[in-house]
């Protein structure tokens, strides 16, 4: 046998039981999921940050963004919705690397799923209890999606999974906002055809379970760049772009018509201070146009304690070893900016 079953893990059911959500908590992703539903059915003109690094490496500085992030929330809340990032599994382009919180809880030693399962659900867990935020995270693995069901509020289909049945019909199953991201080629048919699959009801097999999805109408876009045949970063966030999408979603008659613009990736081509600018562009086309006011209900922007990013085994608080993002001086500045042009 070429794979080493080394051990059973206990299923999502057991680890919720002995890492529960309290009737409060319950309460708050209730509401938080209430008011994230009606911006993206168009119930509410509150604009969606879904805001944070680009992996959540350590429990400690991720938590203490998250607390910055609650306190400046106070200051824009009547025009925006904040969704922190807790990005706890990580997808690689050429699949080396370190893969998030899941597989190594301490990303200088190897990995241990038992470990990680735990590490992430006390994680957002924290997030939860500590600053009232339910957060959003990559569904990288859609059998592991059960053990932050509970907790999510978002979630993305990230661009290398995007035209994976699995992914899209567990999406289709969802409550929550779940975000298709454009595919890393940048084909903007297969993005649609992703929300499209998850917008309809299926029935299939699920961790052992024949199931029936209900279908989901908050599955929506996600453009976050592309790269052409010759590995040049594209963007896809223009004003010409987004009219794009929205031409897209009226010809397949889908849903609540939706786009989260993501700032970093090839969008930057991972220039990460480009966000800045990026963002202020995408609110300006929407200033622009009704029809961009009504799709792009918010951005997706990578940032974190420091600006840039470090390698694994360096030890700066707060700054990614994955994308490079921008420090917390410059992201506080750009969501008062946002804020005052909506
Ligand atoms: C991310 O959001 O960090 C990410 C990996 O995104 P993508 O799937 O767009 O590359
Ligand atoms: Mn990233």
């Amino acid at each position: 046998m070429q794979m080493n079953f080394h051990r059973k893990l206990p299923i999502p059911q057991e680890v919720k039981k002995e890492y529960p959500l309290t009737e409060r908590m319950i309460q708050v992703k209730e509401a938080r999921d209430e008011s994230i539903r009606a911006v993206f059915d168009g119930r509410s003109d509150k604009f969606i940050l879904v805001i944070g690094p680009c992996s959540a490496d350590q429990s400690e500085p991720v938590l203490e963004y998250i607390g910055r992030l609650r306190r400046l929330e106070e200051q824009v809340s009547d025009k925006m919705i904040l969704i922190p990032r807790i990005y706890t599994n990580k997808p690689r382009t050429n699949g080396q690397g370190y893969k998030g919180m899941l597989h190594q809880p301490n990303p200088e030693e190897k990995p241990d799923m038992y470990k990680g399962i735990i590490a992430i659900r006390e994680l957002h867990l924290a997030a939860l209890r500590d600053y009232d935020y339910t957060c959003a995270d990559e569904m990288l693995y859609p059998e592991n999606y059960r053990y932050l069901s509970d907790i999510l509020s978002y979630n993305a289909v990230g661009a290398r999974s995007v035209e994976n049945q699995q992914h899209r019909l567990t999406a289709s199953g969802l409550e929550t906002p779940v975000g298709m991201k454009n595919p890393t080629g940048g084909d903007l048919v297969v993005m649609m055809n992703s929300i499209a699959a998850a917008q309809a009801s299926h029935t299939f097999l699920y961790r052992g379970w024949e199931v029936t999805s209900e279908g989901n109408p908050y599955a929506h876009a996600i453009l976050r760049g592309y790269v052409d045949y010759a590995g040049r970063s594209i963007s896809n966030y223009h004003y010409e772009d987004l009219l794009r999408v929205d031409e897209l979603y009226e010809t397949m008659k889908l849903k609540n018509p939706s786009v989260i613009v993501d700032t970093n990736h090839n969008n930057s081509g991972k220039k990460y201070l480009e966000q800045i600018r990026i963002a202020k562009d995408v609110v300006h086309s929407r200033n622009q146009n009704p029809d961009i006011k009504r799709l792009v209900k918010g951005l997706m922007i990578e940032s974190y304690l420091e600006d840039g990013a470090q390698a694994v085994g360096e030890h700066v608080f707060g700054k990614s070893i994955t994308d490079p993002c921008l420090g917390w001086e410059k992201t506080r500045q750009l969501i008062l900016d946002i804020a005052e042009k909506l």
